[in-house]
């Protein structure tokens, strides 16, 4: 997935959807962007305009959802879309957004991966870089942790443990992502969370747009949505696609073998500052050029903030 040139999309896509925190329809335009731009978001509701790259240093907190941001001016709930992005292999492209957060859809990346299948993809000149752990880095808090550690290709491991009956223990080990296995076993897995939190969130005026069309919901001992799971793993997936999301603010496709356990967005976040602030543990190289490491810019270390599903 991490070799070759860089990808863009073929055409522009665009769709409506709602905020799951507004609970207000919000348009989100993808278009096609030269090679090595990134993935870069504007908010068109803003006069002038307002740009964020996805990168780590943009990150400006991870309760409840990723968001990146400057000051007052936010783009929430980007991880998903970034996810489907990343694990679709597209490098390039300008996401517009018409508020300060993205639709929630259907509260999984599938219908981010069928908006990118519906524009299709175009190869550009310029070689895909890729950032090569080359020593072990690891941020834990308590007894959760995310590490990564040098392997020859991309690989990714997930456990989670919740002591609730409809989840418990779930874990995928040593996952290869491709975009066909991606947009199969990834990209649908919906995200979740417990009624209480739900009615909590609601009566203080978040969470307006939530509802069982746009997450698994759990009462103290099961599963309320209807249809029942996607997957018997579903959270576990989930998790695993929050964190391909999470690291492809990196800004580069990593080199090495990522293992979250119990993990969520602020400890992804915190791994990518560590990796960021040790140059010294990776490389970055593109095919026929082993360079030494460099890290960008100054890491900013991202607010740690407990994360809750
Ligand atoms: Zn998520």
């Amino acid at each position: 997935m991490i070799g070759g040139v860089e990808h863009t999309l073929a055409t522009s896509v665009q769709c409506t959807g709602i905020g799951l925190h507004t609970g207000r329809p919000v348009d989100l335009v993808l278009r096609p962007a030269a090679a090595g731009t990134g993935i870069l978001f504007v908010r068109t509701d803003l006069e002038p305009q307002v740009r964020f790259p996805a990168r780590g240093e943009w990150v400006s907190g991870t309760l409840l959802a990723t968001s990146l941001g400057n000051g007052d001016v936010r783009i929430s709930t980007v991880e998903h879309l970034i996810s489907a992005f990343a694990g679709m292999g597209v490098d390039n492209c300008t996401v517009e957004v018409s508020g300060p957060e993205l639709p929630i859809m259907d509260g999984s990346a599938a219908p981010f991966v069928y908006l990118i299948r519906q524009a299709g993809m175009r190869a550009q000149s310029r070689m895909r870089r890729r950032l090569v752990i080359r020593k072990p880095i690891e941020v834990r808090e308590g007894n959760r942790s995310v590490r990564v550690v040098p392997s020859r290709s991309f690989k990714i491991s997930i456990e989670i443990d919740y002591a609730h009956p409809a989840i418990g223990q779930q874990e995928i080990s040593s996952l290869r992502l491709t975009p066909e296995r991606y947009a199969r076993e990834i990209a649908p897995a919906r995200t979740f969370g417990f009624l209480k939190d739900v009615q909590m969130l609601q009566a203080n005026g978040l969470g307006l747009g939530g509802s069982l069309q746009n997450a698994i919901v759990l009462d103290d001992q099961s599963v309320l949505n209807r249809e029942g799971l996607r997957f018997p793993d579903e959270f576990a997936r989930h998790k695993l696609l929050d964190l391909v999301g999470d690291l492809a603010l990196l800004g580069l496709p990593l080199q090495g073998h990522v293992k979250g356990v119990r993990s969520g967005h602020g400890l992804h976040q915190a791994l990518v500052a560590e990796i960021r602030a040790n140059p010294g543990c990776w490389t970055v190289e593109v095919p026929g050029d082993v360079g030494p490491g460099r890290a960008p810019e100054r890491p900013r270390v991202p607010r740690l903030i407990r994360q809750t599903g």
